[in-house]
């Protein structure tokens, strides 16, 4: 298992970390398998989508704001049930074939750690399974 941590700056943020996966991949001298990218916290998840156009990451955000209002009502005393809510539906893992010793991810998709309870430093744990 190899553990990355990234630092998040915003409250609600998705984080890039494909660049930080694929020099992974590559450190760890993977041909042919399955990256596996988990998430070990409630109030962040994981996902794949466009990262050519930042707008789509802003408006993924605004979606989930949208549908998950921060003014509920919740009943989690620490006040923060809109992020485990949001955690929640993106999910805490995602698994990226390797192929030729890179991810074979399509043109335009990007692996985001995705921040609902920022900021603070957040461990991603990565798996390659051959
Ligand atoms: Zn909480």
């Amino acid at each position: 298992m190899k553990r990355i941590e990234i630092r998040t700056t915003e409250r609600d943020e998705f984080v890039d970390i494909t660049p930080l996966v694929r020099e992974e991949v590559r450190r760890a001298g993977a041909e042919d398998g399955l990256c596996l990218v988990y998430c070990p916290h409630t109030t962040a998840g994981l996902t794949i989508n466009e990262h050519a156009d930042p707008a789509v990451a802003a408006d993924i955000l605004a979606a989930l704001d949208r549908l998950i209002p921060g003014d509920g009502p919740w009943t989690h005393l620490e006040g923060n049930s809109p992020a485990h809510v949001k955690a929640s539906l993106l999910g805490a893992s995602v698994q990226i074939p390797i192929v030729d010793g890179d991810l074979a991810l399509g043109t335009w998709q990007g692996v985001f750690l995705c921040e609902f309870d920022g900021p603070r430093t957040r461990t991603v744990w990565l798996r390659f399974l051959a």
